[in-house]
This record gives structure tokens, sequence and C-alpha cells, in this order.
């Protein structure tokens, strides 16, 4: 007599010889995993309208050539200015073959085509590929983008192994200066960059200990010790901080910390990297304080200033 399964196809068969719900279980889970990452492939296709190519890079992108020609040339001006910046200290590895970019016309295809990375993310480096849009709507339609290539010229340029607040804190700090004639003004920031916008609203007390108390400074060793925090925590007073830390120890106590800074660079950035290279973590966490103070009174004052001339102007 011929057996019920008889013209049923062979992934079927094999279901019904299985014996234990256990098996049919593990089964179901791995048809649904297969299945789901077929539909996230088709979800997230992508395909650029042109390709860029400049010395270091290669952009695919569905931006226009203007703006993605424009993003190339100021790609190779972080290039410059990254390795001019840490060379004393650090080797820069030749590349083989130019570093790759996408640049998508517009947040939601970033967002479609991004979908696994953190919600708060607006561009991110995976798989050795910087991923961004560029915000025609922004005043600094780079910022995005500049934050990505420095994690990409960490990686693959310097080949740095650094702790995350290091990463993020030369990310923060190269993608948020000033551009004047298409030039880096180190140091000096634009305040229409993430989290320099955040910054004129940090509304320091002058006491460290309440500081600390009500969140608003987070202490360096628990800076260094931390990941990356989760949706929903206080997410720009990491990036504050990951920045401002980067941009004291270039910028402040009049270039003092930049050579120790640079030598840290090279080790990782732990707590003990810290205090054989920089010094003892509490002491120079009082100066930073005063600097990062300094910061957020100069935010402030840009803000009112800009106010006061769009005031003018109506
Ligand atoms: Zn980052």
């Amino acid at each position: 007599m011929e057996s019920p399964h008889t013209h049923l196809s062979p992934l079927v068969k094999r279901f019904f010889s299985l014996k234990t719900a256990s098996e049919k279980r593990l089964l179901v889970l791995l048809v649904a995993i297969v299945c789901g990452w077929a539909y996230l492939q088709y979800y997230q296709h992508w395909s650029p309208s042109h390709v860029e190519t400049t010395e270091h890079y290669r952009i695919e992108s569905s931006e226009s050539p203007e703006n993605t020609q424009a993003a190339g040339k100021i790609c190779e001006r972080l290039y410059e200015t990254y390795a001019s910046t840490l060379a004393p200290a650090v080797n820069m590895q030749p590349i083989r073959r130019p570093m790759k970019m996408r640049l998508y016309s517009e947040r939601d295809e970033f967002k479609r085509c991004n979908v696994l990375v953190r919600g708060y993310a607006e561009a991110v480096y995976r798989n050795k590929t910087c991923h961004q849009y560029y915000d025609t709507k922004a005043d600094n339609p780079y910022h995005w983008m500049l934050h990505e290539a420095t994690h990409q010229l960490n990686h693959e340029v310097a080949k740095l192994n650094l702790k995350l607040w290091l990463d993020e804190g030369l990310a923060c700090y190269f993608s948020t200066n000033a551009i004047v004639d298409q030039k880096f003004q180190l140091g000096t920031p634009d305040y229409k960059t993430y989290p320099m916008w955040w910054l004129s609203f940090v509304n320091l007390t002058g006491d460290w200990q309440k500081d600390v108390a009500t969140g608003k400074i987070i202490p360096l060793e628990t800076l260094i010790q931390s990941g990356a925090p989760n949706p929903g925590e206080d997410v720009n007073n990491y990036y504050l901080h990951w920045w401002s830390w980067t941009h004291f120890l270039l910028q402040g106590e009049e270039g003092k910390y930049r050579e120790p800074y640079l030598q840290l660079l090279t080790k990782g950035g732990s707590i003990g990297d810290f205090e054989e290279t920089i010094g003892n973590i509490s002491a120079i966490e009082r100066q930073w304080y005063l600097h990062y103070q300094k910061q957020t009174q100069k935010a402030r004052q840009h803000q009112l200033a800009a106010i006061q001339s769009a005031g003018k102007r109506e």
C-alpha cells in the first residue's frame, strides 16, 4: 500500500520522519530564521546610482553627483588632517584599495538599509564600510559622515585598538570642527554638528560632587569602563563627555597633554594606560572639569550671539 507521504517533497518527508516534538520545533525555528534572513536581505536591498572614486575612498551613492563629489573632497581633507594630527606617534598604514563608503540620499533610505543598528544611530561604520546619508537640510551636511569616516581611519589606517571612549572621542573631535575653505579648524567647534548642538544645554554648577550626583558629570573611570549607552540612557551626555576628553587632551592646558594623548592612543586607553601616560586620574579630572565648563559657557555665548543676530535681521 502506498504511504500517504509518497508524493511529498523531501523536506516535508524529513519533517514527518522526525520523531520528537523538540526536533520538529528546531526544524520550524531553522526555517523561520532562514525566511527572516532572506526577507531582511530583500528589504535592505540597495544599489547605487553612481560611484565616486577619490585617492583614498570609493563612494557608492544615491545622492547627486555634485554632492557626492563634495563629500569625497571633504573626506580627503579629513584623511590629511587626521594623518598629520596623529602621525607623530601613530604609524599610518598604506591602504591596498580605496576605503568603502555608502552615501544615501535620505535618512529614511539609510534607516531602511541599516535596520539592525542601534535606533539612535544616524550613520554607522560596519563591515569595513561607512554608511551615512547626505543631510541636505542641515547647515553642515557632512558631520555624520566625518564621524564614521574617523572610525574607519582609526581601524583601517591607524590600526588602533581603542577603548570606546577614545574611539568615539576621536570620531567626535574630527567631525565637529568648523570647516573654512575646505580646511578643518581643529579645536574650534561647529555648534551645528552632533553632539555640539547639545553643549549649550549643559549647565554645570562648578561643584564637582554635586554634578556627579545629578549625573551631569560621568567620572572618567566610569566612562572608560562603560560600553555604548543603551537607547533611553543619556546618550548625548556620553557623546559630549567622549568629545570633551579628546578636546581637552589635544587642546587644553596649552597642549601639555597632546604628546601623552597620542601615546595613549597607541596603548588603547585603559585606566592603567591613562595613569601611565597622562597622570593621576583624579588630579587631571579636575582640570578637565574646568575646561569642559568653559566650553559649555562658550557654547551658550555663541548661541546667544546667534539669537541676537537673527533678531536684528528680522
Ligand atoms: Zn561613533
